[in-house]
């Protein structure tokens, strides 16, 4: 089954006079449980592909598929609620709360998705050992290296089990064995939960560790490949 399939996207943007072409005419689909790499230069389209499948921007054209709901026609109220319910973000500088320990920022999904309050700490502590940080619970973010941070980031991506989570150069501020580290821990844990994750980057050596991979250059899908490579890790 097709967890996300969007269909002749292309995402223009007015300023002034000027028209720039930031998506072409893309299609594409991520079956449920894949674990697909969209890779791309600077400038080729990534972040813009990813906001619009994820609701973030409005696509000019074309259609957002997500578990059978077409939803390029919610309003922005219920995208947001959508977002909340059904989709996980990793981003690159890990956009935890500073105030909160680690387990008050795993446990903030759950909070949203209307989880009750007792369940909700015991299901933080147990993403969190699931993340090696079991001796980090009450650490807050300036007590933890970006590594550490960024495992709280994928706990809190995968503590509510959603339908599709996003990574947003998940490892572009840290360095290149802890980033390592992170795709590896990532990609296990996706599969641990049969979670279907979509990674965005620039960086070839990121993108190997996904099962499938997409290139994309100047807004336009330039190939689309299975990596048997990471597939026979399983
Ligand atoms: P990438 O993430 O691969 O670096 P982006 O999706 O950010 O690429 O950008 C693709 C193209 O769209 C670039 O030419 C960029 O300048 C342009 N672009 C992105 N966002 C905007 C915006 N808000 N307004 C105008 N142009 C934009
Ligand atoms: P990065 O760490 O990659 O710089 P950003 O902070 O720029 O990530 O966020 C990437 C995109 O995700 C932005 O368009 C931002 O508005 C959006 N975003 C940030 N936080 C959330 C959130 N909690 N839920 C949904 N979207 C978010």
């Amino acid at each position: 089954m097709d967890m996300i399939s969007i269909r002749d996207i292309r995402k223009v943007y007015h300023i002034g006079t000027e028209k720039v072409v930031a998506l072409g005419r893309i299609s594409l689909s991520v079956a449920q449980g894949e674990i697909c790499c969209i890779l791309g230069t600077s400038g080729s389209g990534k972040s813009t592909l990813l906001n619009v499948m994820a609701g973030l921007e409005r696509p000019s054209r074309g259609s957002v598929i997500i578990g059978g709901t077409d939803v390029t026609k919610y309003s922005e109220k219920q995208w947001a609620l959508f977002r909340q319910k059904n989709i996980g973000f990793i981003f690159q500088s890990y956009n935890l709360l500073p105030t909160m320990t680690a387990v008050e920022n795993v446990a903030l999904p759950l909070a949203f998705r209307g989880v009750a309050k007792e369940l909700r700490t015991g299901k933080a502590v147990k993403m969190l050992r699931a993340v090696r940080l079991g001796d980090r619970l009450l650490h807050r973010p300036t007590q933890m290296s970006g590594g550490q941070q960024q495992r709280v980031g994928i706990a809190r991506a995968f503590v509510a089990r959603p339908k599709l989570i996003f990574a947003d150069e998940p490892t572009g501020n840290l360095d290149s064995k802890t980033g390592q580290e992170v795709m590896d821990l990532m990609v296990a844990m996706a599969r641990k939960y049969g979670e279907t994750l979509i990674i965005v980057t620039h960086d070839p050596e990121i993108a190997k560790y996904a099962e499938r991979i997409i290139t994309i250059h100047d807004g336009c899908k330039v190939s689309d490949e299975s990596n048997p490579a990471a597939a026979g890790k399983k």
